[in-house]
């Protein structure tokens, strides 16, 4: 039984490689000294994991930005745009990746997207119908050599060739992707074989995709890579690896010509009986048995009874032990928190600890160590009853919740005539997102109060002063809705985490994004609970100042549980209605304080819909009531907003209508409104805000074009329920540029009032 793993976290525990990135493309930094510490880093990586005993060490699972663009480099699939960086490897990776202004060149960098459900974000390859390709960079053979020079034996890894193509977009016309297999497929050869001569033994192929739904054509192109490589390279160990979710077709796959299956038995356990059953007897089965996308200590005994499971079909020669999928998506080392509650700290481990699990887990198996078992079984059973974790009062709540508590009093069209006679707001009113520029001088203000150089009550005047001044501008301005301006967050899920119940905060927990960019997502360990009004003090101080409405912010469940590291020992939606009720509350208490226009944030709401459309309905039935439940908690006259930052909602439109809200803002101008589509073919009966100006660059629109941008949102949606507001929140952008766009905006929301 081989302990195998996947992948391995790269930015370095304490970001090392960011760090170095960013110095890099600043010029601070040389060329050499970022490739040292990159290779430092690798040691690194492929030591801890040969103390840690795993058999299957991975390499070229180190990425400086990207694997796919790793990949796209490998195989030569540089769009021609790039042609002219090709003699400097280096400059035409960070060019493809962040774009390259520079010597009279201007090069869009390749899109990025969402890697499945995760929240890394890759580059998508970008092919065209003559698509030629050529092993341009050795990375993975010169990684795979790197290693042999420690000593250490490495595990390639690559993404299969079906499922690099279908990551990919076509550029053009006339063609699909996957028609450029048969001219892809000898540059994987060649890649194969220069491993092979180096000594390379087994080689990971990721073929994710095959949990997408499988069309015969797709089937084919497997069958073909496979059995390609398979005649190419008969001695050569190929481990196909899926992950995310369950195989589409476990009976397929199981047959594809290959030396082992990886599979997720974490996200899709029921799979393995159907593998079991089809898998040929040369087969070997690697058990991803360990989560990789989240830090809770596993079972054993739940793994033992898996891999029991397993060895009554076949024998222990042909099973692997791994983690789900790449460490990746966890943080490096939980060793070096120390801020944790240790109790806390006892039920999670991170990607190192992850890898001393799988040596518990070998041994337990194949050398009945109880002792590792019983701890375990130890650490499971106190989280299992932990005062930290479970209270009854919460619990009670939510098992109370009724219909009713998902239902306004009253259907949109009353709510809409009774919050017009309230709030008094024109046609085509105005508001903004939310945020206002976090200047440098805020941020140096949040550090100084963090090392307290400045005392509480100093940092708060100082956040009083900006969010009067703001108000007062934005009075000017002509804007409608007025927002505080969300001075005092750092971020939208870890401004609330930390003051409710039942989140925890790490010092390194930091995992990629995307690039250099990493995010720290909380630890949602317990039942949430909130024990004090969290933003009632910032939203009625803001509207003391103010005759016009004052919208409270709030974040919503969804996007809070969907942002986090969330417990594994009930089911998502449990979670996030304790979440949605602890925001119901807040809600009320803003009501309770006068604020009278509301807006609870979701812009997770759609990343959350899960890869397989056979759970798309149970995700949105509990994503949608739980909305409702944060939102339902007020009078009629109360106005709800929500806002999620894309606008593709083709697919869930009838659930973004059942979610009710009062007001919907999204993002529409980069498309022209052309997104709004899915709403009025709808005919969404509620009020919208389509954006009418992209907050992601620091462009201003001129009036005539956010004027042109509403009369086209007029012609698919009633005047009388269009709002006028950017695509999403202005944090990120600078001051005399909002305010300009803002002054614009207002314009020519006045244009379109006075037109006929
Ligand atoms: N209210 C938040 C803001 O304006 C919304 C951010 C978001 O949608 N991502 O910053
Ligand atoms: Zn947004």
């Amino acid at each position: 039984m081989l302990k195998n793993n996947l992948g391995y976290p790269r930015i370095g525990a304490k970001r090392e490689l960011k760090k170095a990135c960013e110095h890099f493309w600043a010029g601070k930094i040389s060329e050499k000294d970022l490739l040292l510490t990159a290779k430092n880093l690798r040691k690194l990586n492929w030591l801890t994991q040969q103390e840690a005993g795993i058999d299957l060490i991975p390499s070229n699972d180190f990425s400086f930005y990207d694997q796919v663009l790793d990949m796209s480099l490998m195989l030569g699939a540089t769009p021609e745009r790039f042609a002219s960086l090709a003699n400097d490897p280096l400059t035409l990776y960070f060019a493809m990746a962040r774009g390259y202004q520079q010597d009279g060149l201007d090069l869009k960098a390749l899109e990025m997207t969402k890697w499945f459900d995760t929240n890394y974000h890759y580059l998508v390859p970008e092919f065209t119908a003559n698509q030629s390709f050529e092993l341009f960079s050795t990375k993975a053979v010169d990684e795979f050599l790197e290693s042999k020079a420690l000593g250490i034996h490495t595990k390639p890894v690559l993404i299969g060739p079906v499922s690099y193509l279908l990551l990919g977009k076509e550029k053009e016309e006339g063609f699909h992707r996957l028609d450029l297999l048969d001219r892809l497929l000898p540059v994987y050869k060649e890649l194969l074989t220069r491993l092979s001569e180096q000594g390379a033994t087994w080689v990971q192929l990721d073929e994710p995709y095959l949990t997408a739904h499988l069309d015969p054509s797709t089937k084919f192109a497997y069958q073909k890579a496979y059995k390609t490589l398979r005649d190419a390279f008969p001695e050569l160990k190929i481990l196909l690896a899926s992950y995310f979710a369950e195989l589409d077709d476990p009976e397929f796959t199981a047959q594809l010509p290959v030396c082992a299956i990886h599979l997720d038995l974490v996200r899709a356990p029921q799979q393995l009986e159907a593998v079991l059953h089809h898998l040929p007897k040369e087969t070997s089965l690697s058990l991803g048995v360990i989560d990789g996308r989240n830090i809770w200590k596993p079972d054993y005994q739940k793994v033992q009874a898996i891999v029991n499971k397993v060895l009554k079909k076949i024998d222990e020669q042909r099973i692997l032990l791994a983690p789900s999928c790449s460490l990746l998506h966890v943080p490096y080392d939980l060793d070096a928190e120390e801020a944790l509650s240790p109790k806390l700290k006892q039920w999670l481990s991170f990607a190192k600890q992850k890898l001393h699990e799988l040596n518990d887990l070998h041994r337990i198996l194949t050398q009945n160590d109880t002792t590792s078992l019983q701890q375990n079984q130890k650490c499971i059973e106190d989280r299992a009853r932990s005062v930290l974790i479970h209270r009854s009062k919460v619990k009670e709540r939510v098992s109370k919740l009724t219909e009713k508590d998902s239902q306004r009093e009253s259907a949109f069209d009353r709510r809409q005539a009774l919050q017009k006679e309230a709030l008094q707001l024109p046609l085509f009113s105005t508001t903004t997102i939310g945020s206002f520029p976090q200047t440098p001088e805020i941020r140096k203000l949040r550090a100084q109060f963090k090392k307290q150089q400045l005392s509480e009550s100093q940092y708060e005047e100082k956040l009083q002063q900006l969010t009067q001044e703001l108000i007062s501008w934005q009075e000017e301005a002509g804007l409608d809705v007025l927002v505080h301006g969300e001075y005092e967050r750092n971020d939208m899920v870890e401004y609330f985490g930390e003051q409710l119940e039942g989140f925890a905060f790490t010092q390194y927990g930091w995992v990629q994004s995307y690039g250099s960019r990493c995010v720290k997502p909380p630890v949602l360990f317990g039942d949430v609970e909130r024990t004090a009004p969290m933003t009632v003090k910032w939203s009625t101080f803001a509207q003391s100042l103010t005759n016009k409405p004052v919208k409270g912010m709030l974040t919503g469940p969804v996007t809070i549980l969907q942002w986090s590291f969330v417990r594994d020992d009930q089911p998502r939606e449990t979670t996030a209605t304790q979440i949605a009720l602890a925001i119901r509350d807040e809600v009320r208490d803003l009501e309770q304080a006068g604020i009278r226009v509301i807006q609870i944030d979701e812009p997770a709401f759609r990343e959350g819909l899960p890869l397989r459309k056979e759970h798309w309905r149970h995700y949105l039935d509990w994503a949608v009531k739980v909305f409702k439940v944060a939102s339902s908690g007020v009078e009629d006259q109360t106005q709800i907003h929500t806002h999620m930052c894309y606008s593709e909602f083709n697919d869930v439109m009838e659930d973004i209508a059942a979610m009710d809200a009062d007001v919907i803002t999204i993002e529409t101008s980069r498309s022209q409104m052309e997104l709004l589509d899915a709403f009025s073919d709808f005919h969404y009966p509620n009020e919208i805000g389509p954006g009418v100006y992209d907050i992601h660059s620091p462009r201003v629109p001129t009036v005539e074009e956010m004027v042109e941008l509403l009369e086209k949102a007029q012609q698919k949606l009633p005047a009388e329920n269009l709002w006028v507001n950017p695509d999403c929140g202005l944090k990120t952008r600078k001051w005399p540029e909002t305010q300009q766009a803002l002054t614009n905006m207002v314009l020519a929301a006045k244009i379109m009032r006075k037109a006929p």
